[in-house]
């Protein structure tokens, strides 16, 4: 099986000014692309070769197959979840707002701890939000490659905090990249992945 890029659910300058075209341009005309191409070439010859994405993630062992598999799933994951600032649901409404309320109390409350674990995760990673196994929410940390479907937990959003998702854009002010991320971030997406 050959992985491939998937296109972007939007044009490269739409997420502007959160997240410039060059930095689309390099995240996942460059990096996202050089996973997949890994990706391929490790697998050859392994019993990876023709499983599924999902499949590697899970089986695969801490390594080089892992990571370039899990930073493909993240990034396709990643870049789903945003539209122009225009055009995104802004809120997130009825059982998942309801999910949400029940974990941290209130929206307001939920956005502020996800951006706490985001800005606080040192190093490479992901902040991600999943859904328990209670049908409410909780927030992880994940660092480098890591994946919430290596733990068989459902994510529904997530946060790139690795330097090259926001230093051409923002440097060293990671907080100031998460507080703006929330502007391009369709709930209407994290609604359909609850739902599943
Ligand atoms: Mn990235």
């Amino acid at each position: 099986m050959t992985h491939q890029l998937p296109p972007l659910p939007f044009a490269p300058d739409d997420l502007k000014p959160i997240i410039s075209d060059l930095t689309i341009g390099f995240h996942y005309g460059k990096h996202h692309q050089a996973y997949v191409n890994n990706l391929n070439n490790l697998i050859g010859g392994t019993p990876y070769e023709d499983a599924p994405l999902q499949t590697i993630i899970q089986k695969a062992p801490a390594g080089p197959i892992f990571n370039n598999a899990a930073q493909v799933f993240n990034h396709t994951f990643y870049f789903e979840q945003f539209k122009s600032m225009n055009e995104v649901k802004k809120r997130p409404e009825n059982e998942l707002l309801r999910a949400i309320e029940k974990s941290f109390g209130t929206y307001d409350k939920f956005v502020e701890a996800f951006s706490k674990a985001a800005a606080t995760l040192f190093g490479s990673g992901w902040a991600w939000v999943i859904r328990d196994q209670d049908g409410g929410v909780a927030i992880t940390q994940e660092t480098n490659a890591g994946c919430p479907l290596a733990k068989k937990q459902i994510p529904l959003l997530t946060c790139d905090v690795w330097e090259h998702a926001y230093y051409l854009d923002y440097q060293n002010k990671r907080p100031d990249y998460i507080k703006a991320f929330w502007d391009i971030l369709d709930w209407s997406v994290i609604e359909r992945r609850f739902r599943i």
